[in-house]
């Protein structure tokens, strides 16, 4: 027998008919209320409203809509956050990785809107879903994998957003369209292998440009002269040589150091591909003010010793009152100085002007005394002058490049000073400047030394043995106590 006793059997007194009219009527009043709240059934995506349909035997089954229900509240207060703190700003950050049901876990209609909320602003290229790292979504029959062939599908035609704005993938992205692995793996390779082919077709046209002609660290040393204000735009490339470039900005309204910045500037960028620095080796490696770090420095800080080296010369010459751009910032291998021109126009070099015999005459008397003012007052040699690196601006010739300039103790110094005089007396004796001096008389008028050798050959044979005298006077006494005074005044060669 049966321990808790026999089952109460007595049958209820209900018909067959009324078991079926008691239902009939429930389906009838379901219809009737579905037809007069359509819309409350539809915006119904919680379990506890739609429940009558939903099976809430299983404790399982009611843990897992209840973390449904708070997975959709949490998703709901990020995308309000989200949008609080985007506001209108052009730029978004977006939490999506944060959320807790991402669009492709499920097919709801609630999701679909989600999808879209995320995507409404165009510049952002959109996640493709994760599938967590265990490798599938949901539980018992109703479990998804990564591999799972649908959700893969959808994936694929996402992803295809990350492609090239220019690759047409046609409409597929906005419909439910499922790309196998295959195809979708065909098509992404055509994409990449598009990209570097218009990628290759553009990159002439780019190089121009001010942003793509140098590395992306100067890019950003650039930018962040943009953005402290120092520079309002860099507007483009002036120059580019084989260890520079140069761009012209405008200058900003942020004052550097308590100086005021020019309305133009000239940004000279010395370029780090090291190669070209090679044959500059002599000009630093034996100018004493250099040589003891010269040694102990890697190739990148000795660029950057470039540019700072133009810009002490550059200080130099301008205490001297000498027409030379004025320093404005070195940051690094960069170097911002004042533009020498006009409304982006740089001043044209002296071998692309044209001057009347009057103008020239006075450009060549103004170089002498320049010439003068720099050994003597600046301690310098240019040891690159010529017509190339002399412009014509507001009637006078301004002095620039003066990266690889010495002082005349270097070991070379003379003979650069030679070939400086050489290039000055042939550009305006060609020029038709009849007062100018020849190469020797220039070295004499410019050094102070009376070299009397009346040929070039005896000439430059009594420079090598000057500075064969100098450095061995240099290496008696060691190198910082040259025969030179340290005031800057130049050497005495006649003891
Ligand atoms: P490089 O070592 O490449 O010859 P330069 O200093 O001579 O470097 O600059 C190259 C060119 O850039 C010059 O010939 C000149 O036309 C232009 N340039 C350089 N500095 C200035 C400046 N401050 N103002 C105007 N133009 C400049
Ligand atoms: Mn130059």
């Amino acid at each position: 027998q049966c321990p808790w006793g026999a089952p109460n059997t007595t049958s209820i007194s209900c018909s067959l008919a009324d078991v079926m009219s008691e239902q009939l009527a429930k389906e009838l009043q379901l219809e009737e209320e579905n037809a007069a709240f359509p819309e409350v059934v539809a915006v119904a995506e919680g379990p506890f409203i739609t429940g009558e349909n939903t099976d809430t035997s299983s404790d399982l089954m009611l843990a897992q809509m209840l973390q449904m229900e708070f997975d959709r509240e949490y998703d709901a207060q990020l995308r309000r956050e989200e949008r609080k703190i985007n506001g209108d700003s052009k730029v978004s950050i977006s939490f999506e990785n944060y959320r807790k049901v991402h669009p492709y876990d499920s097919d709801s209609s609630e999701d679909e809107v989600d999808w879209q909320d995320t995507r409404h602003d165009p510049y952002r290229a959109d996640k493709p879903t994760t599938t967590p790292r265990k490798g599938f979504i949901g539980k018992g029959k109703d479990i998804t994998t990564k591999h799972d062939e649908v959700v893969c599908g959808r994936k694929n035609t996402a992803r295809m957003e990350n492609f090239a704005p220019e690759f047409q993938v046609g409409d597929g992205i906005g419909m439910d369209l499922k790309l196998s692995n295959q195809v979708f793996n065909a098509l992404k390779q055509h994409a990449y292998s598009e990209e570097r082919r218009s990628a290759r077709l553009h990159e002439k046209k780019e190089h121009s440009t001010a942003e793509k002609a140098v590395d992306p660290k100067t890019r950003l040393l650039l930018y962040k002269m943009v953005n402290a204000g120092m520079l309002e735009t860099i507007t483009g490339c002036i120059s580019t040589g084989k260890e520079s470039v140069v761009f012209h900005a405008y200058g900003g309204k942020s004052a550097t150091e308590d100086k005021v910045m020019p309305p133009e500037c000239a940004i000279k960028v010395f370029k780090t591909t090291l190669n070209e620095f090679k044959n500059r080796d002599k000009y630093i490696k034996d100018d004493y003010r250099f040589k003891d770090r010269f040694s102990k420095l890697n190739p990148r800080k000795i660029i950057r010793m470039w540019a700072e080296k133009e810009m002490h010369n550059l200080t130099r010459m301008q205490n001297a009152g000498i027409p030379c751009p004025q320093v404005v910032i070195l940051k690094k291998h960069v170097l911002v100085m004042s533009f020498i021109g006009q409304d982006q126009v740089p001043a044209p070099k002296l071998k692309d002007v044209t001057l009347s015999s009057e103008d020239m005459k006075k450009a060549y008397y103004q170089i002498l005394n320049m010439m003068q003012q720099l050994y003597k007052e600046c301690n310098l040699i240019h040891a690159d002058l010529s017509e190339y690196n002399m412009l014509w601006h507001d009637r006078k010739v301004w002095l620039i490049d003066v990266s690889q300039s010495v002082e005349p103790t270097h070991p070379h110094g003379l003979e650069f000073l030679f070939r400086d005089c050489r290039n000055v007396s042939q550009f305006f004796q060609k020029g038709g400047v009849v007062e100018a001096l020849n190469e020797r008389e220039l070295f004499n008028a410019v050094s102070g030394l009376n070299i009397t050798a009346d040929n070039e050959v005896d000439f430059q044979a009594e420079i090598e043995a000057l500075e064969k005298m100098n450095e061995d006077h240099v290496q008696n006494h060691g190198k910082k106590l040259s025969m030179f005074p340290s005031d800057g005044d130049p050497p005495i060669f006649d003891e």
